[in-house]
């Protein structure tokens, strides 16, 4: 299949195509492979079954130019919707069970709604550029609050089955589920606080403060971990690598721990920057974001 072949329709419906995942990523980085659009859970069990990846807003992702083997899903139609009802069964005054919210979502938009309505205990998550799905499986966060502060049930998808289970029967922590990989986070009950729109908005602006140093442009985020608490972007700083280029990617000079796309980087530009910072900075750093395909010998998340 080639990008400009008519859009095969899979056996239970999934618009399968091949397509660059530069478009789908932050980082505006990634060659080709095969693209799922699911909607329906049938759709989901028919793309798992053959290898596969779970993509959501590829905001933690730097993908090979070459592009990947295995097909990647999508979650949209009903997976990419947020019905934000309160379940009038689980709800009571102090808490809001809302009903399915997919894995598809864009967490930013969803941030937004909840703000509107007053409703707390994720806005510590706002200026998360992820899906819903990608936020839950690594349990994105900032200082001020995780996406585990506002989970009630998770509809997990496997080649085996569906399951729900609420953040109790997980081994739930610092930016992580304790969801193994490729188990795909489909759905999940929102648990809120009601508030008040304009004090959810307050503690989003104060959480937000925190990003007025990040770099504009096209990224996958923070590229390091910070070592022993040390921060990882002061150290690639006093190396001297702020502003650092190859080829069309570079060091962010507002924030030494981005790698920042200049426009048409390749993921061997951002590669290159990579080991630059690992043989120039004396202290071994882990890396934040996720290669795809994963680099054998690169310790990654
Ligand atoms: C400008 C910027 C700022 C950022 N700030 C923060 C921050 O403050 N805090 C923070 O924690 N992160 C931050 N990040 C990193 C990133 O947004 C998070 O790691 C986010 O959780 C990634 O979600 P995603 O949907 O984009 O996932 P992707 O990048 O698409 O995928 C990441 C991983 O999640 C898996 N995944 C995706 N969807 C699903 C699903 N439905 N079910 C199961 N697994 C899934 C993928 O397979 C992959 O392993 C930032 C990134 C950028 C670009």
């Amino acid at each position: 299949m080639t990008a400009s072949e008519p859009v095969p329709i899979s056996r239970t419906g999934a618009r399968v195509e091949r397509l660059p995942l530069a478009r789908y990523t932050t980082l505006g980085v990634g060659g080709e492979a095969e693209v799922w659009f699911v909607s329906t859970h049938e759709q989901l069990a028919e793309a798992m079954s053959q290898p596969y990846r779970i993509l959501g807003g590829g905001s933690n992702l730097v993908i090979a130019d070459e592009g990947l083997r295995e097909r990647v899903i999508r979650l949209t139609g009903p997976l990419a919707e947020a019905d934000l009802e309160p379940d009038p069964a689980l709800s009571t005054p102090d808490q809001i069970i809302t009903g399915w919210v997919g894995g598809g979502v864009p967490l930013p938009g969803l941030i937004r709604k909840l703000q509107k309505l007053g409703w707390s205990n994720l806005e510590g998550t706002v200026g998360i550029p992820a899906q819903v799905g990608g936020a839950v499986w690594m349990n994105a966060g900032t200082r001020y609050g995780e996406m585990f502060d506002g989970l009630h049930t998770l509809e997990i998808v496997t080649p085996e089955g569906t399951r729900q289970v609420t953040p109790d029967d997980l081994k739930w922590g610092y930016r992580d589920s304790g969801i193994p990989r490729n188990h795909i986070v489909s759905r999940v009950r929102l648990k809120l606080r009601p508030s008040t729109p304009d004090a959810v908005l307050d503690a989003m602006n104060f959480a937000d403060n925190a990003r007025k140093g990040q770099p504009k442009m096209k990224t996958p985020g923070c590229a390091f971990k910070n070592p022993g608490g040390v921060s990882a972007g002061k150290l690639i700083d006093e190396a001297g690598l702020k502003g650092l280029r190859a080829g069309n990617a570079m060091i962010a000079p507002e924030h030494a721990n981005f790698i920042v796309n200049l426009g048409g980087a390749t993921s061997a530009d951002v590669h290159a920057l990579l080991d630059a910072i690992r043989s120039r900075v004396p202290v071994p750093m882990e890396l934040e974001y996720e290669l795809w395909p994963e680099q054998h010998g690169l310790e990654q998340a």
